[in-house]
């Protein structure tokens, strides 16, 4: 796939040259830039050509066999061989791969095991807890009664003691591991242990870590949890989507809480598009690319600690980095402004060791990055190096803004993602 030969988009600029213009100069911008986001990556051709295909034009609600409109039989059996090779690649005796998002695949998990007004035990969102664990401007904040649970000021871990105890207190009808921002393992077995003694079902939602789940980067869930929620376009390399997985006894509630509790008509494309990326994650290339993926946090994380940034918990287990810049004499969001300039493109978000200290500005003190985008692109250690070279320099007003701009162009286009 390169970028002057592409004939969808060739057919798009002689339609519409205005919309072909955008996605060139997306390609291009997504070709010169690093993308250091954590929830990013660069799906492969195969499930480009699926979201792009005639699936696209299929209405489909229901599920394979028992469908409400006619001429299923063959998108009935895309979803099919998405759902098995789902339930093959995480051990789940069940898979729905309907879910919109993460976010869609979190509303069905709590429509499938909750009430409103129930009780929910989940990671407060300043210490790194997503949307949909809480949040009073999402409808999980607004539907459920969250207790929040964080993260040790000083280490950044998990506290564990408090999870014990706020469980025990308020009696959750569901306890939520899981986050946007936990750069470590989460202890699935710790969460299942709390669950069982408190009456409460455990619902991990590891939209971020699944991807190294698959690749056997990362621990399981899957055992542990009675219902997993996931992503399918963060480390796991899919096209935008959401999944669930549980065992058979909830099969039908969670089929259910998707469709029509929360959802219409199945992306069909979109479905496919996860049969191709399941495939492609069940293959030793991938589980070698998971394994990159936390090599290279690693030394990105460590490169960045001896540049003088704040690693919090001091490293991670998994792609994924947060980062207190003030060392450097810079805030994440004014970081993010300069480092953007710079052709490094990530997020800022709330540190645990600074939270409270000054709660407006307190969601945007550190930066968050990951590794999945550069090491799809086939970067290595050596790459993270330079990297965190560059991104420090930047922030110490050691590099000017256009050469560095020019050594970050210079870097990505040395490894297209889309390469011929
Ligand atoms: C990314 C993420 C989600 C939601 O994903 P969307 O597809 O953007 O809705 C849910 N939970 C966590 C922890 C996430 O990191």
């Amino acid at each position: 796939m390169s970028v002057t030969h592409v004939p969808e988009t060739d057919v798009l600029r002689r339609q519409d040259p205005e919309l072909a213009e955008i996605l060139l100069g997306e390609r291009e911008r997504q070709a010169s830039t690093l993308q250091l986001i954590a929830a990013e990556n660069f799906t492969s051709p195969a499930v480009l050509a699926a979201l792009g295909s005639s699936l696209a034009n299929k209405y489909a609600e229901g599920y394979p066999g028992a469908r409400y409109h006619g001429g299923c039989e063959i998108v009935d059996i895309a979803e099919r061989i998405a759902v098995d090779r789902a339930r093959t690649l995480f051990g789940a005796e069940h898979a729905n791969v309907q879910a919109h998002s993460g976010s869609s695949a979190m509303l069905a998990a709590y429509a499938a095991l909750l009430r409103p007004g129930d009780t929910v035990l989940a990671l407060g969102l300043p210490d790194g807890g997503h949307l949909t664990h809480g949040s009073p401007a999402n409808f999980s904040g607004r539907w459920f009664d969250f207790i929040p649970y964080g993260v040790d000021a000083e280490t950044g871990l998990i506290d564990h003691e408090q999870v014990r105890t706020l469980a025990r207190g308020h009696r959750p009808k569901a306890i939520v591991c899981g986050s946007t921002a936990y750069p470590r393992h989460i202890d699935y077995a710790f969460f299942r242990e709390v669950a069982d003694e408190t009456g409460a079902y455990l619902i991990a939602d590891a939209a971020h870590p699944i991807g190294l789940v698959a690749g056997g980067a990362a621990p399981s869930p899957v055992p542990y949890a009675d219902l997993v929620c996931a992503t399918t376009h963060k480390v796991l390399r899919g096209p935008r989507g959401g999944m669930l997985l549980c065992g058979g006894e909830l099969a039908e509630r969670v089929d259910r809480a998707v469709f029509p509790f929360t959802q219409g008509g199945a992306q069909m494309h979109t479905i496919a598009a996860k049969a191709v990326a399941f495939g492609e994650a069940a293959t030793p290339a991938f589980s070698v690319y998971a394994h990159q993926v936390v090599a290279n946090a690693r030394v990105l994380a460590a490169a960045l600690e001896a540049e003088g940034l704040t690693v919090t918990t001091g490293g991670t287990d998994t792609h994924l980095i947060t980062a207190d810049p003030a060392p450097l004499g810079v805030d994440g969001r004014t970081a993010r402004g300069l480092l953007a300039a710079a052709g490094m493109v990530l997020d800022c978000c709330a540190l645990p060791h600074v939270s409270g200290a000054d709660v407006t500005a307190a969601h945007v003190r550190g930066l968050r990055l990951g590794t999945a985008a550069l090491t799809t692109q086939g970067m290595g250690e050596e790459e993270m190096a330079r990297v965190a070279a560059l991104l420090a320099g930047v922030l110490r007003d050691e590099v000017e803004s256009r050469k560095a701009r020019e050594e970050v162009r210079e870097l990505a286009l040395a490894f297209p993602p889309y390469p011929g």
